[in-house]
């Protein structure tokens, strides 16, 4: 884990194409041991992001820096350091050991070192089966291992992956995953790493940053994010993929008590009495109960009652939509859906904890 000891620092980056600003991140930093994924939609900025970092790219203002250095001291002393390793990997037309080489013989390593090297990276990438193969023969998954190969084999001290697994199937995808996490951690000092993907970066990383338009809109552990996202598309992100819309009716600390359509609600979330609000919530956090003996928790302040309208098998869960008022959707254990035998019509009460629901005002959506 990461000792605060930052290796890579971006201050004030901002990048404009044209007239277009893409990029506007006041303060990122890298620490060593650290894990960082930049997570995000398609066009927020994150391999711009990731470019300007690893000092690919020009910046239209700002600095990084690179122990404590910029510029072209900068920019030598992390090209020595640093790995990068792209969605889709351009290769000489040669062997797998010839191409995971080549940075070996750039830096004018013995061959006899070269090969060790070479050997125990295949080895922990699971790639020493293909290792004399020409790179017209290897699958798409043998691939990019190669190119994480040829990165990894450096022992960088910061390695940049830019979507590593978004061009494979699934289960190259899962496998790859698996492996590159655990070599990478090992190999690399600090890893930077962005992806579309929310899975992959909340699953790997110590700390996620979420972005969105060029923004960095929320910077954290994965807990932090959970426990507290800034905005609805933070929320979103994790898990909280449903949407209530109310009406605040009164506030208290940190808290708001929000008038959905008759059923009142009492949310996490700060707002002024008479603003429109969306409330999130991950549909795992409803906890659903007989409508005759609810258990009353103490910590437990919502409860609605609503009768089950849809029911979906999802493997060892099941989906459940309900109408209350309001709509809701709820996801829980095939047990927990065979104790309450909920069928379409089955009355139920819905619990959720107030701390489990977000409250964001609308208007702050378009914020950013
Ligand atoms: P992401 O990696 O999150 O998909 P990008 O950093 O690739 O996002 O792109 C962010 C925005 O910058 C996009 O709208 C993209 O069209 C624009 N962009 C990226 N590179 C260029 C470029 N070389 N010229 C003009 N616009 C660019």
């Amino acid at each position: 884990m990461s000792q605060r000891d930052p290796l890579l620092i971006g201050q004030g980056l901002r990048k404009v194409y044209g007239n277009r600003t893409v990029l506007e991140v006041d303060q990122l930093e890298l620490f060593r041991g650290e894990l960082l994924a930049v997570f995000g939609p398609n066009g927020a900025g994150k391999s711009t992001l990731l470019r300007t970092l690893a000092m690919l790219e020009k910046l239209t203002a700002g600095r990084v820096e690179f122990h404590g250095k910029s510029g072209k001291k900068g920019e030598e002393a992390l090209r020595m350091a640093s790995a990068v390793v792209f969605q889709k990997s351009h290769f000489w037309n040669d062997t797998v050991e010839y191409n995971i080489g080549i940075g070996l013989r750039l830096r004018g390593m013995s061959r006899i070192t070269s090969q060790e090297r070479i050997h125990s990276i295949c080895d922990q990438l699971a790639i020493s089966d293909v290792r004399t193969a020409h790179m017209s023969e290897v699958s798409g998954g043998e691939a990019q291992r190669v190119a994480l190969a040829r990165a990894l084999v450096l022992d960088p001290e910061v390695l940049f992956l830019d979507e590593p697994t978004s061009n494979l199937d699934t289960d190259a995808k899962l496998d790859l995953r698996t492996d590159l996490e655990r070599v990478a951690r090992e190999r690399a000092a600090s890893i930077f790493l962005i992806t579309h993907d929310r899975t992959e970066a909340f699953h790997m990383a110590d700390r996620v940053g979420v972005m969105r338009k060029g923004h960095l809109v929320q910077l954290g552990t994965p807990t932090d994010i959970y426990d507290n996202p800034t905005d609805v598309y933070t929320a979103r992100v994790t898990g909280a993929e449903f949407t209530l819309a109310g009406i605040t009716k009164a506030t208290e600390e940190r808290m708001v008590r929000v008038d959905v359509g008759g059923a009142t609600f009492l949310a996490l979330g700060e707002a002024q009495v008479g603003q429109p609000v969306k409330l999130v919530y991950r549909p795992e956090d409803l906890v659903l109960g007989p409508p005759s003996s609810p258990h009353r928790e103490l910590s437990t302040r919502n409860l609605v009652y609503a009768t089950i309208t849809d029911r979906r098998d999802l493997g060892g869960l099941v989906r459940l939509r309900m109408q209350g008022p309001p709509e809701l959707v709820a996801l829980v254990t095939r047990d927990a859906a065979r104790e309450l035998s909920v069928e379409v019509g089955t009355r139920v009460a819905v619990r959720i904890k107030a701390t489990a629901l977000h409250a964001f005002p609308t208007a702050s959506d378009r914020n950013i």
